[in-house]
């Protein structure tokens, strides 16, 4: 098909079937090479309008197109909102039964069907692959494909298996679709799928309604409490917590103080997670408060905030949790909270994890880079586009363009308390936490400080001019830029090769000043 034709009919199927007047973005470019028959690996922030680039080819190449999915929960609802724009959907999954199953497989057979939606796993039974040989397969989708990569957050094993589809059928085009890559991560993706003769398509990241807020973690409820009531109230969002029992504690909180919340974890019945979601998904003004098992592929387009009360483990983790807001296109909030403890039991999260050296290593890189993300004194959103291979410029919507911190020269304070840490190591057996070495530098007799007889250290009072909380974030920020590390259960403070080089005054140490209150949503961007 020549490609003016190809462009023409695909217009028209964007307008007729799905209502709208034109293709956003990159969707024209890809929609046009997978109709002519090119493997694309694409990658377009949520709520990008992926699905738009299989589904109209599928609509305009003869056969059905076969859409890859991992997220059987949702499959359901993506056909029947196909179903209901006049399109011919169907699905395979476990959650059928024989009848079920057997009039989808017929239809496909007949012809009858534009578009199904397979999970990974039914691709590695034989059954599926002989059905789909005596049909008319227009091409492959396999979406969210960053769960290929083995390193990756969210990998799928039968996702694996996905790369034998070319072997097979080696005149059927494919479409990976990813709101998540590094360049890295694509790079895995085309390996993996054998997608390295694809086009890639990628789009820029950015995301201008979404307003990017970290702020210092004092009382995490109340800060969230506070955020809900003057910016978001009586609007949908998303609360995500790092364990369900603080799930459950949030959400009940939050109902406590008039707030509609629900909770969503992999420790509920199933029967209830599908309940939960789908009233988030129909309700207006719900709260769902989640584990990072809450929202992929979830498309509620007013979620007005997403807010984290635990550091993410990684960049890619938070930007796609993030992205989740405003997919309308509307103005729309993400707000983290962190502090010192996030850093600690992230660390220890790692120290603790299975698989071998290297692994923890690649966690402990992706930390970094978060921790990169909540300390920096630039444009949160340039940080990020950067970490994605973008270049920006300052947003002038992001908290840090909004209340630029002042950055100050804590080289003096780090050798404070680099020092209190290096004099209670020689401590044989006893180990000491950020609290102990904060009140020593304050010049607090506690009972501890007394028991110890760290009341008569060099360092004993030698950090009045700092408050209780500024030191905390002292270590923080310390922490952050591996000055200064933590060890075992209960949070010791020790020191690494870099705390040598402050304490030998090789080194400077730059560190930002929290803001006195934190910024509103005073900007709207368009
Ligand atoms: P993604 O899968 O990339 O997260 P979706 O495919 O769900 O994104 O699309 C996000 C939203 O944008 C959906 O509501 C979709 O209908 C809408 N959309 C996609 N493409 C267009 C377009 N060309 N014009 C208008 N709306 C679009
Ligand atoms: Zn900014």
């Amino acid at each position: 098909m020549a490609s003016t034709e190809t462009i023409s009919e695909a217009l028209g199927v964007l307008r007729r079937v799905f209502g709208y007047e034109s293709f956003r973005g990159e969707q024209e470019a890809i929609v046009e090479h997978v109709v002519g028959g090119g493997d694309a690996l694409v990658l377009m922030p949520t709520g990008g309008g992926k699905s738009l680039c299989y589904q109209i080819p599928a609509l305009v190449r003869e056969g059905t197109g076969v859409v890859v999915s991992p997220l059987i929960a949702l499959m359901q609802d993506q056909v029947d909102a196909l179903l209901a724009l006049g399109v011919r959907a169907g699905f395979l999954n476990s959650s059928q039964d024989f009848g079920q199953r057997r009039e989808v497989e017929r239809a496909f057979l007949a012809g009858e069907l534009d578009l199904l939606y397979l999970a990974p796993e039914r691709l590695r039974v034989e059954t599926t692959l002989n059905l789909l040989d005596r049909g008319r397969i227009s091409l492959f989708a396999i979406d969210e494909a960053h769960c290929v990569s083995q390193w990756g957050h969210d990998f799928r094993p039968d996702y694996l298996g996905l790369s034998d589809l070319h072997e097979r059928w080696p005149s059927v085009p494919r479409i990976a679709l990813t709101a998540t890559a590094t360049r890295a991560t694509r790079e895995e993706i085309a390996t993996r799928l054998n997608l390295e003769q694809a086009r890639h398509f990628v789009a820029s990241f950015d995301r201008p309604n979404i307003q990017y807020r970290i702020a210092p973690k004092n009382n995490p409820g109340k800060q969230l409490l506070e955020l809900l009531r003057t910016e978001h109230a009586g609007e949908s969002g998303i609360v995500y917590c790092l364990s369900r029992n603080s799930v459950e504690k949030t959400a009940e909180s939050l109902v406590q103080n008039g707030i509609p919340a629900l909770p969503y974890h992999a420790g509920l019945d199933s029967r209830t997670r599908a309940a939960n979601q789908a009233r988030f998904l129909r309700e207006d003004g719900l709260v769902m408060v989640a584990t990072i098992a809450f929202g992929m592929g979830i498309d509620k387009p007013d979620v007005r905030f997403v807010a984290h009360l635990d550091l993410p483990k990684s960049v890619e983790g938070y930007y796609q949790e993030t992205g989740r807001a405003g997919r309308d296109g509307l103005p729309s909030t993400a707000w983290l909270a962190y502090g010192l403890q996030d850093v600690v039991q992230q660390r220890k999260l790692i120290d603790n994890s299975e698989g071998d050296a290297a692994h923890r290593r690649l966690l402990g890189r992706h930390l970094d880079a978060m921790l990169a993300l909540c300390e920096t004194v630039e444009c949160r959103r340039v940080q990020l586009l950067n970490y994605f291979g973008e270049r920006a410029e300052a947003c002038g919507n992001c908290d840090t363009c909004l209340a630029p911190p002042e950055s100050w020269d804590g080289t003096v304070a780090a050798q404070k308390l680099l020092s209190t840490v290096y004099r209670l190591r020689a401590e044989r057996g006893q180990k000491f936490g950020t609290g102990q070495i904060v009140d020593i530098l304050l010049g607090k007799r506690t009972p501890k400080v007394t028991q110890f007889g760290h009341d008569s250290l060099t360092v004993f009072g030698v950090g009045t001019e700092l408050s209780d909380g500024e030191w905390r974030g002292v270590v923080r920020q310390l922490l952050a830029q591996g000055l200064l590390a933590v060890e075992g259960d209960y949070g010791t403070l020790v020191l690494t090769e870099g705390s040598g080089e402050v304490l030998g005054r090789r080194r400077d140490v730059r560190l930002r000043r929290e803001p006195k209150r934190e910024p509103r949503a005073a900007k709207v961007s368009k």
